[in-house]
């Protein structure tokens, strides 16, 4: 059977069974693929993406209606092409069973955890990273073992093409399937019986999904957003905490997961950070309407709900700082200068939404106490971000707070460690992937009893209350005696 293309709604449904099945049929034939095996999967998506890369780079551009090559290289493709290098060292030694220990009961049995492929695995991918997004997790389902059926989103469709032609060019439709399509398609698609699903999206649309999986048992991992804090400490120098935040914010103008969406600063250091961070993204974006560096908004749609958010904010008393060095106009473009809003309050829409684009409200605190509280009052985000040399009280942040992951002294680098667990906690997501928790992620972690020729359980069984039943329990009550 050739890859599946839908284009008639009215066999969305049937059309996405039909593939899941084939994948399944095909799983159920060679359920255990090699270590050498999987590496094999990699090593076409490896050299696929190598490949592709040009084109890829366009459509992401054009998607964007402007995004630099070097963005893309850098946080889409780079990171791909590490993963799968991580995952092929190890997947030896990840697939490896692990060896527990027995309870007295099954002395002389051998217990050990085998690591199981689950079958087929669903992705459904956003438009911010819509390679990165789709592949990432690709690399941890295949490193398991597993197939894959990628949903890519309609906000990137020519990213979309691009990633299902090098699909189709690279794996048989039973091992990797790619589908592009609007909502309706996405809707379909998350309703069908997979082995696992994962979701990366918004938390409004990530509830849609977990109710439609709950249907068939479908365990997810759901990749959400939030709102990311960054507290900067009194003792840290401004400057460079600007700098290093500007960096972030900077990236994908704003439109990134872990973007920092809001700053807490010591009150007197509001102005002064206030003017480093324009400072520091005027250095990095001197102009912006033709400057390929400076990403522009995905959509029309997205950027009226930016702009809106600042003009409710501007009309709820915040004061607004725009960086736009040249005083361009954007005109006929999708570009959105950054801008930088003080005075916000918890009525504006700017704090209670995930900002998701070029807009940096500062808030002034004066405890860190307080800094604190104010982000556990609020959604446990995707990640949080805390500037201070000083590593025990970094520590105590760290003990204080909740968040899916953390940069000390940075934002947003801890996404590009495949040695780290990557995933959200609450409304920010739940389950990881990224390296060997990806590989578990996407196995069946199934425990083995091995017994042998001895059967010591065979005389602990009924009638209750024989000898030995009465020695064994005495014994086990001995060690299990209440704790002084
Ligand atoms: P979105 O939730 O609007 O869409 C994501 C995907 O869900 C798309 O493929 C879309 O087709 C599909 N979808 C839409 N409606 C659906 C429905 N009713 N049923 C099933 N699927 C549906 O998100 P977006 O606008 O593409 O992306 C932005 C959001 O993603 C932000 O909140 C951001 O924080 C989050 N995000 C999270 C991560 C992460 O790793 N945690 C990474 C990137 C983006």
């Amino acid at each position: 059977m050739s890859h599946a293309t839908l284009t008639d709604p009215q066999d969305i449904a049937s059309q996405l069974t039909e593939a899941l099945s084939l994948q399944k049929t095909a799983f159920a034939n060679a359920k255990a693929p090699t270590a050498q095996e999987r590496i094999e999967r990699l090593n076409r998506l490896h050299n696929a993406l190598l490949d592709y890369e040009p084109r890829l780079l366009d459509a992401v551009d054009a998607d964007f209606s402007g995004r630099a090559h070097a963005e893309t290289q850098l946080l889409e493709i780079l990171p791909v092409l590490e993963g799968i290098a991580y995952n092929k060292k190890r997947v030896k030694s990840w697939m490896k069973q692990s060896r527990r220990h027995a309870p007295l009961m099954l002395f002389g049995s051998k217990t050990k955890v085998h690591y199981q492929p689950l079958g087929v695995v669903g992705i459904v991918v956003p438009w911010n990273f819509p390679i990165f997004l789709g592949l990432s997790p690709l690399v941890g389902a295949l490193t398991a073992g597993n197939r894959a059926m990628i949903k890519t989103s309609e906000f990137a469709p020519r990213t979309g093409e691009i990633v299902k032609e090098m699909i189709e060019a690279t794996f048989s439709p039973d091992e990797v399937a790619v589908f592009t399509g609007g909502v309706e398609v996405a809707s379909e698609f998350t309703k069908l019986p997979f082995d696992h699903l994962v979701f990366t999206g918004s938390t409004q649309v990530g509830k849609i999904v977990m109710r439609a999986a709950s249907e068939n048992l479908t365990p997810v991992t759901l990749e959400l957003g939030g709102k990311s804090p960054a507290i900067i400490h009194d003792s840290f120098p401004v400057d460079e905490a600007a700098k290093r935040i500007a960096f972030g914010k900077g990236l994908n103008a704003g439109q990134v997961c872990v973007s920092p969406d809001y700053v807490l600063v010591p009150r007197a250091k509001l102005g002064a950070f206030t003017k480093a961070f324009k400072a520091a993204m005027e250095d990095l974006y001197p102009s912006l309407e033709s400057n390929a560096d400076y990403t522009a908004i995905i959509t029309e749609r997205q950027r009226d709900r930016l702009q809106d958010n600042l003009n409710d904010a501007i009309a709820k008393g915040a004061q607004v700082t725009e960086i736009n060095p040249k005083a361009e106009g954007f005109d006929g473009t999708r570009k959105m200068a950054m801008h930088i809003l003080t005075d916000v309050t918890d009525d504006m829409r700017v704090m209670q939404e995930e900002i998701f684009g070029p807009i940096l409200p500062v808030l002034p605190y004066d405890t860190l106490d307080e800094a604190i509280a104010y982000v556990n009052a609020r959604p446990r985000p995707l990640a949080l971000y805390y500037f201070d040399w000083d590593a025990a009280r970094a520590d105590q942040i760290l003990q204080d707070t909740h968040s899916g992951g953390v940069c000390i002294n940075d934002v947003m680098t801890h996404v590009a460690v495949d040695d780290m667990p990557f995933g959200g906690v609450g409304p920010s997501g739940m389950g990881h992937y990224h390296g060997k928790e990806g590989f578990l992620n996407f196995s069946k972690a199934k425990g083995v009893v091995r017994k042998g020729r001895l059967n010591p359980s065979s005389f602990i069984q009924a009638p209750w209350g024989n000898r030995f039943y009465n020695m064994y329990m005495t014994f086990q009550y001995r060690r299990y005696r209440k704790i002084q």
